[in-house]
């Protein structure tokens, strides 16, 4: 069984060109990373997966892409400038910085970011003697200290002294929610329907880490749904559902996801879960909440905009604010997952190798074609006419004529490509029954079959 670690995924998507660390050579910059040419087409795929369940698979779903920043009152309704902070403590040797909710759950004391300071600092001072510094291993640290993770810009300031910042995204869902009367009135939405976005959002995580898990930047793939007052039970199940059968439709194994629901419910929450994936160094951790909201989104920010955001029900006649129901997920999450979901090592042929077993809907490539030696022109003219073919129908294709044919499928088993397509002396008709053939190789068998050009586009689908 192939034990899937976390330096052996950080390596794999540094080699392959999956993700980088931003600003690499400056020494990178914390909590910040890039999608190399792999990883964008991986990301990509996996956004239109998630786009396609979410909105076109729906009767009554409506896609959105908001401008990233917003009127600074949205955070203040929202409650992030008052509340979305976390308990920060800081070694008094070496100045390194925990997160106390954390450190506390690490030694299995049940904490979480939303409670008072107070409360969390007594919690802490039970508990200093079992939490030692990361860093030097010291147990001294400062009290706790609520530290907001909201991001300032200076847009539109040109005073110097920023006195109402405009901020950045705390969540990318807030969008939705300023929105919605737009989408009310000039989509006519019939109750219940559901307004999708993926955006971006920036934390100013204390100690980013992980990898993916915990980082600065990120990107929130949302779903909110609008469900009439007190109709949300039936509702929130089935969504739950459809999001758990989504990650097992594209080859997340049953047994690396859980649920968990959450104990501390917020104040105005009906009911919260989350989808925990098994990540590697990490265990099971929260990769996408399934939060019951109830009306609380969208009183507040009739509350603090003044603007009337009732919906008027076209069967009932009745007017009132839309429960929500919402689903978010990080992509960076759920990109790791599907990375560590499928790396595979295995021995194929006496040889040792790694490859990523992805659904072929999600392989960054889809097909690689080589000719098989690349001093033969005429094999080489042969295997460019079916590569420009395909790359017609399938534009996810990748040419590779370097280096001998078990490098190239390592390298494309590395990058989970469903399958090698080789041009051979056979296929220009040296052996006449077998004109016009190619041999397709599979990646998670390494097996391969002969198949006719014409049958190529068929089974790339
Ligand atoms: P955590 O408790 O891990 O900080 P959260 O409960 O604050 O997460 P939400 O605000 O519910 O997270 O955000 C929804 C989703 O966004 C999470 O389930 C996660 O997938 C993702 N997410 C949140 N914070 C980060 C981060 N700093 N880096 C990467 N993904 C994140």
């Amino acid at each position: 069984m192939t034990e899937v670690t976390m330096e052996k995924i950080i390596s794999l998507c540094k080699r392959r060109g999956f993700i980088f660390q931003g600003s690499e050579i400056y020494g990178g910059l914390a909590g910040i990373y890039d999608f190399g040419p792999r990883g964008v087409e991986l990301l990509n795929n996996l956004k239109r997966e998630w786009w396609k369940a979410n909105v076109y698979d729906q009767e009554n779903a409506y896609g959105l892409d908001t401008g990233m920043f917003k009127h600074p009152r949205t955070w203040e309704a929202s409650g992030h400038i008052g509340g979305f902070s976390d308990p920060l403590a800081e070694c008094r040797n070496c100045n390194t910085r925990i997160r106390v909710d954390k450190a506390l759950a690490e030694i299995g004391v049940n904490a979480d970011e939303k409670m008072f300071e107070e409360d969390i600092n007594t919690l802490f001072d039970q508990n200093r003697d079992k939490i030692k510094c990361p860093t030097c291993g010291k147990k001294d640290f400062s009290p706790v200290r609520k530290f907001n993770l909201l991001v300032k810009s200076n847009l539109g300031d040109f005073t110097g002294e920023n006195i109402e910042p405009v901020y950045l995204p705390g969540e990318a869902c807030q969008g939705i929610y300023l929105d919605y009367k737009n989408i009310v009135d000039s989509m006519n939405p019939k109750i219940p329907f559901s307004v999708v976005q993926i955006g971006k959002a920036f934390r100013n995580e204390i100690s980013p880490r992980n990898f993916l898990f915990r980082t600065r930047e990120l990107e929130q793939a949302d779903t909110q749904t609008f469900v009439r007052p007190h109709e949300n039970k039936e509702m929130y199940e089935a969504i739950k559902q459809n999001r758990w059968n989504w990650y097992l439709s594209l080859g997340i194994r049953e047994k690396n996801l859980r649920w968990k629901q959450h104990e501390r419910l917020v104040f105005y929450a009906a009911d919260a879960w989350d989808i925990e994936y098994n990540f590697p160094a990490l265990g099971f951790d929260e990769m996408e909440g399934v939060h019951d909201r109830t009306d609380y989104d969208l009183t507040q920010h009739q509350k603090f905009s003044g603007v009337d955001l009732r919906y008027i029900d076209q069967e009932t006649g009745e007017k009132y604010i839309p429960w929500i129901l919402e689903t978010s997920v990080g992509m960076g999450r759920m990109f790791m997952a599907f990375m560590s979901d499928a790396y595979r090592e295995d021995n194929l042929g006496g040889e040792m190798r790694v490859y990523l077993a992805l659904h072929p809907a999600l392989a960054p490539v889809k097909a690689a074609v080589f000719p098989l030696l690349k001093n033969k022109p005429e094999l080489v003219e042969k295997a460019r006419e079916v590569y420009l073919m395909l790359k017609k129908t399938t534009p996810q294709i990748m040419w590779d004529d370097n280096g001998n044919i078990g490098k190239r499928y390592r390298r494309q088993d590395e990058i989970g490509t469903p399958v090698c397509i080789t041009i051979d002396f056979d296929t220009l008709g040296e052996n006449p029954d077998l004109k016009d053939t190619v041999t397709v190789r599979d990646r998670d068998t390494g097996e391969q079959k002969r198949v006719t050009i014409s049958e190529l586009p068929m089974m790339l689908g």
